[in-house]
């Protein structure tokens, strides 16, 4: 996967530049196809940057370079307010209850899933959603304009549809781009999709006249909602220290950690697709076929065994204690995922393992510590830090 991946990237190469810069809106448009391989830090954003800059002057190049530090930007915000995930997940809950208790909510929910609203692009997306796990930028933020402002549905619910079937499902990207449509992300101003624009940039495959709602309700929220809270402060690998690599799918490249072969003593592959709730059977064989493809490369890099385990069972904190034993290992290292559902169940095996002594050793990428601290406030300040941190970096000179 790391290498279709890296192929994909390979093909996309020489549109990187003014191409997608001019065609990125359009749908099919001039996109790159990369994120669920993103996402999953099969190939990391540095490596993408990196190629990209050297085929492309940073000028040239610097939309796409952008468009990948959106992804950073909504990662670093979620890292610190963490209460937007977790009020995600509640109101969900209560909507899914009231689902079941309001059959006409239910019905009009699924109208949407299934492709029965009737609105042909709507429904052609939902179709193409279901069946790819993949989405035009233009058309999510399309689409979830019409879920939110013409169905007036609860966004929750349609960012939750997103969740369960894209391939690139992101905790940080999803919900802050939904909150972001309604009007929470920036304060006072929302998306609203019309049909001239559908019209244009599909070139005139999708008409919707008329069906579309001219005003939308602005959504508001105090600020003080969701007050920041500092980012945790990562460990650093200890050289020469043996450890167990405990590795996800948030970041299924350990061989750029900074740990040398010769300090792995292991590594465990904890799977955690499936803690969030309803995930669809197209993301879950690509995640599953990802995590069998890294557990291969792996115990050919390190040359050393690479165990798969649940990562919601009780027993794992005790099988990951028994294998730091037999495997001589000191310390056990993670990539320390970002807020969602695999951070929630690495916490409770971390806390148990640290209850019984073990060296916990909580890392983060050079390039996450770098740009998460600007996300305090909105895009186009952040994008302002990007030369000065991909500088301080060494992506660029
Ligand atoms: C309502 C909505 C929901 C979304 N949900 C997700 C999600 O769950 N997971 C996800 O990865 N992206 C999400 N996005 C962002 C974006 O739509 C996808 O990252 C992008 O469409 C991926 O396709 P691509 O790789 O061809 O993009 P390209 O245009 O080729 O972009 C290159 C890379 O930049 C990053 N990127 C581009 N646009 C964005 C963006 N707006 N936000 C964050 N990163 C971006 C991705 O890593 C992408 O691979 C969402 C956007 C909206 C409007």
């Amino acid at each position: 996967m790391r290498e279709e991946g890296l192929k994909k990237l390979g093909r996309f190469l020489p549109h990187a530049g003014r191409n997608y810069a001019q065609g990125r809106n359009f749908v099919p448009g001039v996109v790159s196809g990369l994120s669920p391989y993103v996402r999953h830090r099969l190939i990391t954003e540095t490596e993408v940057i990196g190629t990209v800059l050297q085929k492309h002057s940073f000028q040239e190049a610097e939309k796409f370079i952008q468009e990948i530090c959106w992804r950073t930007y909504w990662k670093g915000w979620l890292e610190m307010r963490p209460s937007v995930w977790s009020e995600y997940l509640e109101v969900l809950q209560s909507l899914k209850i009231q689902m079941q208790e309001e059959p006409d909510l239910k019905d009009r929910v699924q109208s949407v899933e299934n492709a029965g609203t009737g609105i042909g692009c709507m429904d052609d997306w939902a179709n193409e959603l279901r069946k790819t796990g993949y989405l035009h930028n233009h058309v999510r933020m399309w689409f979830a304009s019409i879920w939110v402002h013409t169905l007036r549905l609860p966004w929750q619910l349609g960012a939750d549809f997103f969740m369960r079937h894209l391939l690139d499902g992101d905790p940080a990207s999803n919900t802050l781009s939904w909150r972001w449509v309604c009007g929470l992300q920036t304060q006072g101003k929302i998306y609203g999709a019309t049909a001239e624009n559908i019209e244009c940039f599909t070139e005139g495959r999708y008409t919707p006249r008329g069906l579309l709602s001219q005003e939308a309700p602005i959504m508001r929220e105090s600020f003080t909602n969701h007050p920041p809270r500092p980012l945790a402060l990562p460990d650093q690998h200890v050289s020469g220290e043996k450890t167990l690599l405990l590795v996800t799918e948030e970041d299924l490249y350990p061989e750029d950690w900074g740990i040398p072969q010769s300090d792995v003593s292991g590594i465990v592959l904890l799977e955690t697709t499936k803690a969030y709730p309803g995930i669809a059977a197209l993301p879950v064989a690509w995640k599953s076929n990802a995590l069998e493809e890294t557990a291969a490369r792996l115990t050919d890099e390190f040359q050393c065994s690479v165990l798969r385990l649940q990562g919601g069972e009780e027993s794992t904190p005790a099988r990951l204690h028994t294998l730091l034993r037999e495997h001589g290992a000191l310390s056990l290292s993670v990539m320390i995922p970002p807020v969602g559902p695999t951070l929630s169940v690495i916490d409770r095996v971390l806390r148990e393992l640290a209850n019984e002594g073990i060296a916990l050793r909580k890392l983060r990428r050079p390039w996450d510590g770098a740009f998460w601290p600007h996300a305090t406030h909105g895009f186009f300040k952040f994008k302002e830090q990007i030369p000065a941190v991909l500088k301080q970096l060494s992506c660029i000179p």
